[in-house]
């Protein structure tokens, strides 16, 4: 087969193949068993309980300060290949109130949000990142990973973080505690955090929570659960807070499992906004449509294919090839 007709019959057995197939794909919908967290910016007093219990919990070593000469204690400022979860701080000018965007100071947590439609597990090309498919928890399996870093790239929240420094590098990010659940276990940044700021249960039940709360008339008596929403009671009594009219990750890029309540505008906590539409249904129609479902891919396949045999052919002819 000359290279004019070899490429014409790839097209043609392409085209065959992708009948049907380059169509948009939605965002995906959140499983009705999805498990998450809530996390209340109001109810989080900064203690970073939910930090050291995610290192000794996740066997992470301690991260020192730069420069610090005689480094005591884990001082991360970031989630890195070291830490999965931190605690933020936003600041403004005299830092009088907590929850308050003029003047204030509010906490936020950062870890990873177990997107509904995760761009990381539609960017990951040998399936080292996996969404549960019954409880969606977004899991990485290092044995599958290449270390090609493409879920780093894809995660629209800056979530995996790559261990550069280690001699077989690896991808580190939240994955629920999925370790803890024999035996009824659940996470440890929830099971450990004083004030139930950070509080593990079904995402329905939790967006229940949240919004039962938001519906509260603010300094109105009420009581918050800690630990484990349908777990024993370990309820206590508050106030109801001041809320931004707004539950973080409900819709954000498809919506994710992890969700917020805050006191200070999203953006301000380093949460921007987002479309709903998930990135993965998007980069996944946008490939359909290059593609035209396999087309390309059989062209390639067919182009190296024909360069290699025309290779293999000149060296056996003795003949020269760059
Ligand atoms: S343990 Fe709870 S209160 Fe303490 S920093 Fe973490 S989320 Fe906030
Ligand atoms: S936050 Fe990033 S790492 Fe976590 S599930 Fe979403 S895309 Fe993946
Ligand atoms: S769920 Fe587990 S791994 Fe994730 S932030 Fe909380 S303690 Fe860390």
């Amino acid at each position: 087969m000359d290279r004019r007709n070899f490429f014409k019959s790839s097209l043609a057995a392409g085209a065959a193949l992708s009948t049907g197939r380059a169509r948009a794909r939605e965002t995906r919908s959140i499983l009705p068993e999805a498990l998450g967290l809530l996390y209340d910016s109001t109810l989080c007093i900064g203690c970073k309980a939910c930090v050291a219990a995610c290192k000794r919990e996740n066997d992470m070593p301690p991260e020192f300060l730069p420069r610090t000469e005689q480094p005591y204690w884990d001082q991360p400022l970031d989630i890195s290949g070291k830490t999965l979860t931190v605690i933020k701080v936003y600041r403004h000018g005299t830092m009088d109130k907590k929850d308050q965007e003029e003047n204030g100071y509010a906490f936020i947590k950062k870890s990873c949000m177990h997107c509904v439609d995760p761009s990381c597990v539609s960017a990951c090309p040998v399936s080292a990142m996996q969404k549960d498919p019954v409880n969606g928890v977004v899991s990485y399996d290092k044995d599958a990973c290449i270390g090609c870093r493409y879920c780093v790239a894809a995660c629209p929240f800056g979530v995996p973080r790559f261990t550069y420094d280690q001699t077989f590098p690896q991808i580190n990010k939240c994955q629920l505690c999925k370790h803890r659940w024999k035996d009824g276990g659940y996470s440890a940044c929830a099971e450990v955090c004083p004030t139930g700021a950070t509080l593990y249960g079904k995402v329905t039940e939790l967006k229940a929570e949240a919004t039962r709360r938001r519906a509260l008339k603010p300094g109105a008596a009420t009581t918050y659960p800690r630990g484990k929403l349908g777990g024993p009671d370990q309820s206590y009594p508050g106030v109801a807070a001041k809320y931004v009219d707004r539950l973080y990750g409900e819709t954000e890029f498809g919506g994710t499992q992890m969700v917020f309540l805050a006191g200070v505008p999203f953006e301000k906590l380093g949460y921007p906004n987002l479309p709903p539409r998930s990135d993965a249904a998007t980069s996944e129609t946008m490939q359909n449509t290059l593609y035209g479902g396999l087309v390309m891919p059989i062209v390639f396949l067919g182009a190296l294919t024909y360069i290699a045999k025309r290779n293999v052919k000149d060296d056996e002819q003795g003949g020269h090839h760059g």
